[in-house]
């Protein structure tokens, strides 16, 4: 299991890889943080894209093409506000990582990046945040083989240690 899981120190955009989650907001037109610099990265197309979805609601993932990103594809999900834990929370949390897995499954996509969904501006507390991106990306690699690797990116060195940790004290549970 653990192989098919690995924390990376860096910057999202720069990933070639199959596909790279966006932490967006439901309009997915664009907005601040992860959003802002994938946007950046892969031009004016990305937004064009965005505009035919829709939006997309919490806890929800939508799949666009990455343009002049290196990854082939973005997959936005809306993560949660972080209110006081009692506004489900962590079941919509849970529904960002599990949709967008599933959305990847359904392009075939087997490799898949992360960021730290809803830590940001959304304040969502981040140890919480990360022991429920473990568990629910676990659950899903055990259930299904298509994925063959999950990459959790953080951003500044303090996330990724914390990462690394929590990761370790999740596998030995
Ligand atoms: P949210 O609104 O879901 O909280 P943010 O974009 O504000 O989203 O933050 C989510 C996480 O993404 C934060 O941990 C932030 O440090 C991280 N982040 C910001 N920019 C990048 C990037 N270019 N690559 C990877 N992670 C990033």
């Amino acid at each position: 299991m653990n192989n098919r899981i690995e924390i990376v120190r860096g910057d999202i955009t720069k990933l070639k890889i199959d596909a790279i989650v966006n932490a967006a907001n439901r309009s997915l037109l664009g907005g601040g943080g992860v959003d802002g610099a994938i946007h950046r990265a892969a031009g004016p197309k990305l937004l064009e894209e965005c505009r035919t979805l829709g939006g997309c609601q919490t806890g929800e993932a939508k799949i666009t093409k990455g343009y002049k990103l290196p990854a082939k594809y973005v997959i936005h999900t809306v993560g949660p506000v972080w209110h006081d834990g009692n506004n489900n929370e962590d079941k919509l949390l849970a529904g960002c990582y599990k949709n967008s897995l599933k959305v990847a499954v359904e392009n075939k996509i087997k490799t898949i990046a992360f960021p730290a969904i809803s830590t940001g501006v959304y304040s969502f507390p981040f140890e919480r945040a990360t022991k429920i991106a473990f568990e629910t990306v676990s659950d899903f690699l055990i259930e299904n083989k298509i994925i063959e690797k999950v990459i959790f990116v953080c951003f500044s060195e303090g996330d990724y240690i914390l990462y690394k940790k929590l990761l370790d004290d999740y596998s030995s549970d």
